[in-house]
């Protein structure tokens, strides 16, 4: 292991759980949490369709796996997802209209610093929790976050809105949809949690947040959040990737300093 990897092994702690939950017969919801991509894909179109579309997104990211995350490729990858989920479509009829969500972060470097890339479409979301703060990073392309953001309806009453499965933008659609996408500085000691809505229609930002003050690890984290959407009753597929930067993580900037750049050998082709 070189410098590089120990640092990215020693600083980034990351946990994820996927689980059907408690209504559903299918698990449509697939993660990645593999350095430096963190995502959750929430997919939609039924039985042997929601779940292939998901899967088929977060394959476009695995030849990534192992790299400091550059802006184009993470861009790159997102409209393969897209094209990937039309093209099987048009070769199998009887799954038109399957579609995914994706959200997620990865990180890469700008300027000798390391950033996070954060990236969405759909209503899965990515949070970060800092300084006791819990912050929505992300916006829903959903028809209850329209309705709230008219003023409408309040986000509580969106939890339980009969319309909040649908979603105003996702994966698998012609043309395809513009991902929104920012750029944050990495943060010692900052967590980000990226979920399917599964979790945020059971479990409000508030329970959230404690969970996360708790600084449990991160996977006890994960296991705490999914165990918490389960106990509410858990009606839809509920997935998290936690991802954890260490408080004294301060001095491995320079370390991530061109990339792409191998961080593991291992798997990587
Ligand atoms: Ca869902």
């Amino acid at each position: 292991m070189n410098d590089v990897e120990r640092a990215a092994t020693s600083t980034i702690a990351s946990g994820s759980r996927t689980d059907v939950g408690a209504v559903r017969e299918v698990n449509e919801d697939a993660v990645l949490a593999e350095f430096p991509f963190f995502v959750v894909a929430d997919g939609m179109g039924g039985h042997a369709a929601g779940d292939i579309a998901s899967a088929i997104a977060l394959e476009q990211f695995r030849p990534l796996v192992g790299y400091a995350a550059r802006q184009e490729l993470v861009h790159a990858a997102i409209d393969a997802a897209n094209e990937a989920i039309v093209e099987w479509t048009q070769q199998r009829p009887e799954t038109m209209g399957m579609g995914t969500t994706l959200s997620g972060i990865a990180l890469g470097e700008i300027g000798g610093s390391r950033h996070w890339f954060v990236f969405n479409v759909g209503d899965s979301r990515v949070y970060r929790y800092a300084g006791a703060v819990l912050s929505q990073v992300t916006s829903d392309h959903s028809e209850v976050a329209e309705l709230i953001a008219a003023g409408r309806i309040t986000a509580d009453q969106a939890r339980q809105h009969p319309r909040r499965n649908v979603i105003t933008r996702s994966l698998g659609t012609q043309p395809g949809p513009v991902p929104d996408f920012w750029v944050l500085p990495a943060q010692p000691g900052e967590i980000y949690l990226v979920c399917s809505d599964g979790l945020t229609s059971e479990v409000g930002d508030d329970d959230i947040a404690a969970i996360l003050h708790l600084r449990r690890s991160a996977q006890a984290t994960a296991n705490d959040l999914v165990d918490r959407a389960l106990a509410a009753g858990a009606r839809d597929n509920v997935s998290v990737v936690v991802v954890a930067l260490a408080d004294d993580d301060v001095a491995h900037d320079l370390d991530v300093a061109t990339a792409p750049r191998p961080l593991y050998r291992d798997g990587v082709s």
